[in-house]
């Protein structure tokens, strides 16, 4: 199964063309069963990555609001030791924050060799309110795709793993979801107005995601589309992706452990043949 669509460089996105909700003949409960498999599976891969200690991981999501940013990050990690993963959330830049370049305050809380780090909103905030709101000046976000662009060949360069998530919603699902917020009491703190003023901007917004999607898709840091009308198969479509990124590498991590292992043993032994 490959439910995420991963985009190639350089080709030129059109969302309407992806279906939030495709036909996928799976159930629900054949759903449920494979995501059980594959969260013990980013476990495992994420308990490897931690101990080899050679990569990290960067996981950016971004989507509307009501996407499911934070509802993917508790499903896809219910298996991820919490101590070798970290979540950063992007909230309307600081006084301070903005009197640097945009990012600054990315590149402070990328993850370390051997940490998860996942973006909850990120730097493409800054190709996509800051465009649909005309926060900055055209001549200042347009070169921010390029730059985006850099700095994540920095950080591949650098060891790091990056998967990128698109929650692709439907206009109308984001109405009810906005809808039923209302109606259950402990979804009441998530309430704003803001988000039924933002909805007016939709189209702003596609067009903001389809050209960082279109322009920001590179072999070392792809984007992923995601169809996520319905929350257990976007649970799905992410894990998949990110068991498959992680996969190959598990070889590698395992081997350099057994070296360390074999190492640590040898001077425990040298130790104890000096006594
Ligand atoms: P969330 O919706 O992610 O749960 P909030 O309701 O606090 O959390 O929303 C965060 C807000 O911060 C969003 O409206 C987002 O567009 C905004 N934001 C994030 N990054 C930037 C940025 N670089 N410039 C302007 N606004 C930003």
């Amino acid at each position: 199964m490959q439910p995420a669509k991963k985009i190639k460089p350089g080709k030129k996105v059109k969302l309407s063309h992806y279906d939030p909700e495709p036909d996928t003949g799976l159930s629900k409960e054949e759903a449920a069963e494979r995501m059980k498999e594959l969260s013990q599976e980013v476990g495992d891969l994420q308990e490897s990555l931690y101990a080899a200690g050679q990569n990290s991981v960067l996981i950016v999501l971004q989507g509307m609001d009501t996407s499911g940013k934070d509802g993917t990050i508790r499903n896809v990690m219910s298996e991820v030791n919490p101590q070798g993963c970290r979540i950063e959330s992007f909230k309307v830049p600081t006084e301070q924050e903005l009197a640097h370049d945009f990012l600054w305050r990315v590149h402070r809380v990328v993850p370390p060799r051997g940490m998860i780090t996942i973006f909850n909103r990120s730097h493409y905030e800054d190709v996509l309110v800051v465009r649909v709101h005309e926060l900055a000046p055209e001549e200042v976000w347009q070169k921010r795709y390029e730059q985006i662009n850099h700095f994540e060949k920095l950080l591949a360069d650098n060891n790091t793993i990056i998967m990128k998530f698109y929650l692709h919603i439907s206009r109308d699902e984001q109405e009810e979801r906005l809808l039923e917020r209302e109606q259950e009491a402990e979804k009441a703190w998530k309430l704003s107005v803001g988000d039924w003023e933002e909805r007016e901007y939709w189209n702003d917004y596609m067009r903001a995601y389809e050209e960082a999607l279109s322009r920001c898709s590179t072999d070392y840091a792809p984007w992923y589309i995601i169809p996520a009308n319905k929350k257990w198969y976007r649970n799905l479509a992410v894990a998949e992706v990110i068991a498959q990124s992680l996969r190959p590498y598990r070889k590698r991590w395992e081997g350099s452990l057994s070296k360390l292992a074999a190492e640590k043993l040898a001077e425990l032994e040298a130790m104890r043949n000096a006594k």
